[in-house]
């Protein structure tokens, strides 16, 4: 090799050695960044609302929420609102995520099912609690997308079906609690079939156009107590639901 030769190599190698330092700086500054993020939102929209389980918190700590949005909404995944996640469907605010899940009282080793994957972020949250969540989209693009990227991640305790989860998972049942992401004007009668003596059912009821109340059902006895939580307006059901007039 002639010295010119030896020289652009050695002066290749150095700038190739400049930009991996430069990219893993930038890496560890977004890494910060996040986590920062992380932690207010922890603390100014679910602790400071009256969320103050541990696990609960924790959950919140660890699961990356900017790597379930679109690349577009990265900077924006922590704030106070939900986001778009394609197909006109939404990620909610973290806060109603927080309460749904506290409303749940995921146990570990709990049996949980998700009715809506969406993202997949609910789902992650809820293998922060328990290795067992099993969770169905009726999209197929969301569905494929939400567990390429909860296998990314490492999420392995969560199962993502594509099918109407109207119908909940019947081969998996009964469940300790079951959260449903979309609005339905009525409880499906499979999903509180599903649900085991003692367990919890959170659901946002009402029109699917407007608002709806996020509903606490518990199953007692074989029969459901019903608490009212908070207005919420999720995106509709579809499938089944839009058939059954109750
Ligand atoms: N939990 C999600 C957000 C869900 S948005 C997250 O953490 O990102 C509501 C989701 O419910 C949408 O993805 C929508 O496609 C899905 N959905 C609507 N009707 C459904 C049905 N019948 N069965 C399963 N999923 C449904």
């Amino acid at each position: 090799m002639s010295r010119r030769n030896l020289v652009s190599w050695l002066l290749l190698g150095i700038v190739f050695c400049i930009s991996g330092l430069i990219s893993q700086d930038n890496l560890d500054k977004d890494k910060t960044f996040f986590q920062k993020k992380r932690e207010q939102m922890v603390s100014s929209q679910i602790q400071s609302r009256g969320l103050r389980d541990q696990r609960l918190l924790q959950a919140f700590l660890s699961v990356p929420r900017h790597l379930f949005v679109p690349e577009q909404y990265r900077r924006e995944a922590y704030e106070d609102y939900p986001l778009p996640i394609g197909e006109g469907q939404t990620i909610s605010q973290p806060y109603i995520v927080a309460l749904m899940t506290a409303a749940a009282e995921v146990q570990p080793g709990d049996k949980v099912l998700e009715i809506g994957t969406g993202s997949g972020y609910q789902a992650a949250i809820l293998n922060q609690l328990t290795d067992q969540v099993f969770s169905v989209e009726i999209r197929e693009t969301l569905a494929g997308r939400a567990a390429g990227v909860l296998r990314s991640l490492n999420y392995d305790g969560v199962r993502v079906r594509c099918a109407d989860g109207y119908f909940g998972w019947p081969e998996e049942a009964p469940f300790d609690a079951i959260l449903v992401t979309c609005a339905a004007n009525h409880i499906p009668p499979p999903l509180f079939q599903q649900l085991k003596e003692g367990g919890r059912l959170v659901i946002p009821v009402g029109s699917t156009v407007f608002f709806q109340t996020l509903t606490l059902v518990r199953k007692v006895g074989g029969r459901p107590v019903v608490k009212q939580l908070l207005d919420v307006r999720f995106v509709p059901m579809i499938g089944e639901i839009e058939k059954e007039k109750r």
